[in-house]
């Protein structure tokens, strides 16, 4: 299997796309394939083999090679929902079920993937920011959630690197963070251990329907044979389901990203602005992102990018004018026109699902995405209602 960061060598990618010994491609059957090996496809992986299912993934470059190993690795539930609903809900029951999601990773893969309950601060800079937080701040509480204002002087008792212009925050302290490139990494592993086949270096390239069913899918190579197919191709999905005659509106929405490097580590808490967020990572590691911006599959990183993401940082805290930028890059998060992950059976097939249009949160929503998934597969209702996420809705 190969990893993100350990790619698999020209050899090994030649010896996958090399037709069977008769000069055909290989045709074989599984119970369950998926295409795509981000976050979501290779939890939906981890959660089926559990269960004794036969998985084989599909992925055209290395598990993590999309948006999964872009991200911050923000597990920020309460920031990023707008009200309460459907998606507060999701991303609460994700949350939720991390701390126990990343033991469980540990003991199957000896990964760590660096789940930390960090708390996030979501920083009150001018006028408009005080609006916005009055109002987040009045739906939170009506909703029960944790979320408190603080003052000018309490926002640097918490975090005294930031701007001193500062006005206020407030706290969320069950938002957390995790290690998004460890966490692909520990599920790769887990998935080989339980003997799920990840195809690296195999694009999906055709589906073969009989009346309201797939039958096989045909990737560079070989011919797959299952009961059950599975989309998780992120940004890509529109294009892929688009193979199978099938419409779902994923589109892509670009991030740039910045890392910084500070010694020592200047704070503790996510930090969230309307214009940018700070992720502490271990040993001095800032992430700085990010740019939202609809420019189809173009994974430049730019120089106005670069600059709206270094100047809403200077506000947030002078200090990080002097730190080192190690490295820059861009990828892309799969949007929806409702800004909903699409989930469930897709029309017409009766053994085709979609995991995908997860956005801006689909490393948040990975166990939550893979617990439901799973279910789906086993016949089982799903312990969340996934009626407003259903891919018909458009
Ligand atoms: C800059 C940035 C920052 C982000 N920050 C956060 C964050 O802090 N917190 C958070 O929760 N979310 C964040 N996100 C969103 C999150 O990264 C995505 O929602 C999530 O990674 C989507 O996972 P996925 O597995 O669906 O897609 P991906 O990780 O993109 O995986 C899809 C895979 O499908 C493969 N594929 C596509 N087409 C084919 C084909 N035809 N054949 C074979 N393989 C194919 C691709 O190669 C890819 O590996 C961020 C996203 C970006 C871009």
């Amino acid at each position: 299997m190969c990893l993100e960061g350990t790619e698999a060598t020209s050899d090994e990618v030649a010896a996958q796309k090399r037709p069977g010994p008769s000069g055909h491609f290989v045709n074989r059957s599984t119970d369950v394939v998926i295409v795509g090996a981000g976050a979501i496809g290779c939890c939906i992986a981890y959660r089926l083999a559990q269960k004794g299912i036969r998985v084989s993934v599909v992925e055209r470059e290395r598990p993590g090679s999309g948006a999964s190993a872009s991200a911050g690795g923000i597990l920020g539930a309460q920031y990023e929902a707008t009200g309460p609903g459907p998606l507060l809900d999701l991303l609460l029951a994700s949350r939720e079920a991390y701390p126990d999601f990343a033991a469980e990773l540990q003991a199957d893969s000896g990964i760590d993937i660096e789940f930390r309950l960090s708390g996030g601060l979501r920083l009150i800079l001018d006028e408009e920011d005080e609006a916005e937080a009055r109002r987040c701040l009045q739906w939170q509480k009506a909703a029960g959630l944790p979320a408190e204002l603080l003052s000018a002087s309490s926002t640097l008792a918490e975090e005294s690197a930031l701007s001193p212009e500062i006005r206020g925050a407030i706290l969320f302290p069950q938002e957390a963070q995790v290690g998004n490139r460890k966490m692909v990494e520990a599920l790769a592993t887990a998935c080989g251990r339980l003997g799920v086949e990840v195809l690296c270096g195999e694009e999906a390239v055709r589906f073969h329907p009989r009346e309201h069913r797939l039958e096989s899918l045909e990737t560079s190579s070989q011919s797959l044979s299952a009961q059950t197919f599975i989309l998780a191709g992120g940004a890509w999905s529109q294009e892929l389901a688009s193979r199978m005659g099938v419409h779902l509106p994923v589109f892509p929405v670009r991030g740039q990203m910045i890392q910084l490097q500070i010694n020592p580590p200047p704070f503790r808490r996510l930090l969230f602005h309307r214009q940018a967020y700070l992720v502490s990572k271990p040993v001095g590691r800032i992430i700085l992102g990010s740019t939202m911006e609809k420019v189809g599959f173009d994974r430049r990183v730019t120089a106005e990018g670069l600059h709206r993401l270094t100047g809403a940082a200077a506000r947030m805290s002078p200090l990080l004018g002097g730190a080192e930028v190690v490295q820059t890059w861009a990828c892309f998060r799969p949007g929806t026109p409702d800004g909903l992950p699409i989930l469930g059976r897709v029309q017409p097939y009766e053994n085709l699902l979609a995991a995908t249009g997860h956005f801006r949160n689909g490393i948040l929503l990975t166990p939550i995405t893979g617990q439901i998934l799973a279910e789906m597969v086993a016949g089982v209702a799903p312990s969340i209602p996934i009626e407003p996420f259903r891919p018909d809705r458009f």
